[in-house]
């Protein structure tokens, strides 16, 4: 909502070109990884934080990290699992040594993106910068287990 926005100075603008970038990064050939997998699992991610039995337990900081992560969680997913792409020594699971590396690649990509949105539209601190602390929200939300 408007209030979302304003307190994290995020230009609407900014978001949709942000959440159109983030779809383009899905594979369109993935049967089940795909965008719409993404919207679904935002969606029902913030119909659970909407729950009233979850007010004031998570900060709007972490609302909005944890939305951003449901968006991005599966951005470039090959369809495969990350032992495939270990045993295949494919160039993703060289890049991040064999390690979580359907989790690291779409937070790489993804927060590479939102730097580009923040420069095409700065945001001050609390935005979705790089360095910032919702960044680091969101990477230890995507780390977790593989969805
Ligand atoms: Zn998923």
């Amino acid at each position: 909502n408007a209030t979302f926005f304003n307190k994290f100075r995020i230009h609407p603008s900014t978001l949709v070109n942000y959440f159109l970038h983030v779809e383009q990064h899905y594979k369109q050939d993935n049967p089940y990884h795909n965008a719409v997998h993404a919207a679904d699992v935002t969606q029902s991610t913030h119909v659970l934080l909407n729950a009233q039995a979850l007010d004031n337990v998570f900060s709007d900081l972490e609302i909005l990290a944890s939305i951003f992560a449901c968006a991005i969680h599966d951005v470039n997913h090959p369809g495969v699992t990350n032992q495939f792409l270990i045993n295949t020594e494919n160039e993703l699971a060289i890049m991040y040594n064999d390690a979580s590396v359907l989790e690291n690649s779409p937070l790489r990509r993804s927060l590479q993106a939102a730097a580009g949105a923040a420069q095409q539209h700065p945001a001050p601190a609390g935005g979705l910068d790089s360095g910032s602390s919702s960044a680091r929200l969101v990477i230890d939300i995507g780390a977790g287990p593989p969805t």
